[in-house]
This record gives C-alpha cells, sequence and structure tokens, in this order.
C-alpha cells in the first residue's frame, strides 16, 4: 500500500472510505459556517477527485445542506451515527470531495496547506507563521502545486 492512501471512517464504523492518493490541498476554514457545522473552530478539508474516494464498508446517506455560497452543499453523512465524512460543493461540482480530515485514521498527515476566511477565525487560535493564511479565499492557480493544478485540469477535462 502507497504511503499516500489514507483510510477514514465514520464513528460507528458502517462506513469506512479510502483516499487512494493524497488530496489536492488542505483547507483549514475558519468560516462562520464552517465554525457552525462543525461545533468548533474551523474545518479541516483535503479536496481530492471524488473517483480517489473508494468506500470500503457501507453507503453514505447524502444530506442537502444550506452553504454560505447560498447554492448549498451535499454533505454525505453515515447513515447511522450520521457523522460527516465529506462534501461536495456546488462551486466544485461532483468531481472535487471536500474529505473532513477528522474522520481519517491518521489525520496528522495531513495538516492544513492554507487558512481560509481567517477575518472570522476565533481570536484564540494562533496560526503557524509558515502556513499561508488569507482573509477570505484566494486564486488557486497562485496557491496549488503544479501537480494539483495539472490533476483539476484533467478532472475538467475529462467528463
Ligand atoms: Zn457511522
Ligand atoms: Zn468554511
Amino acid at each position: 500500500m502507497s504511503d499516500d492512501v489514507h483510510e477514514g471512517r465514520c464513528t460507528c464504523g458502517e462506513l469506512r472510505y479510502r483516499m487512494t492518493s493524497r488530496p489536492l490541498f488542505v483547507h483549514c476554514c475558519h468560516c462562520r459556517w464552517c465554525q457552525r457545522e462543525t461545533g468548533t473552530a474551523f474545518a479541516l478539508n483535503a479536496m481530492i477527485e471524488a473517483d480517489r474516494v473508494v468506500l470500503q464498508a457501507g453507503q453514505p446517506e447524502v444530506v442537502d445542506t444550506p452553504s454560505a455560497s447560498g447554492r448549498g452543499q451535499r454533505i454525505a453523512r453515515c447513515p447511522r451515527c450520521k457523522v460527516a465524512v465529506w462534501s461536495n460543493y456546488a462551486g466544485a461540482g461532483d468531481k472535487v470531495r471536500f474529505v473532513r480530515v477528522g474522520t481519517l485514521e491518521q489525520p496528522d498527515r495531513l495538516p492544513p496547506d492554507i487558512h481560509i476566511f481567517t477575518t472570522s477565525k476565533q481570536p484564540w487560535v494562533v496560526l503557524p507563521s509558515g502556513t499561508p493564511a488569507v482573509p477570505e479565499y484566494y486564486d488557486s492557480k497562485l496557491m496549488w502545486p503544479a501537480e494539483s493544478l495539472a490533476r483539476r485540469r484533467a478532472l475538467s477535462g475529462a467528463r
């Protein structure tokens, strides 16, 4: 098994999945919407091609949920314990999943590549100086590694 494979699951274990490569990019989002959805200070999402997230057990229940953009997000949850494992946002479409890093067996392997929406960051959260941080959103062309940009181009080309 490759070092880039990441296993994840819900809390009750009915839902199990595998990320088959490293993600495109990892967001730590400090927006108020993420704070409300998680009940905590931020959300940690690994963006990855949907076909690189392979279900190992169970079938997620998809819940339509309002989002800041007004276009909504679809949150995949365990049908039994209701823990959220990933989301699809209208903006990125069905081909990119935002996997909740905290549901991985080894979440420590995927620290944030960027902190976003720091304007609403809770004041006690102190960001490390080595990681980019932006007040709201950013231009991925400027921030993503070339390999991730190429993977995303491949995604929009192949349909
Ligand atoms: Zn569960
Ligand atoms: Zn957010």
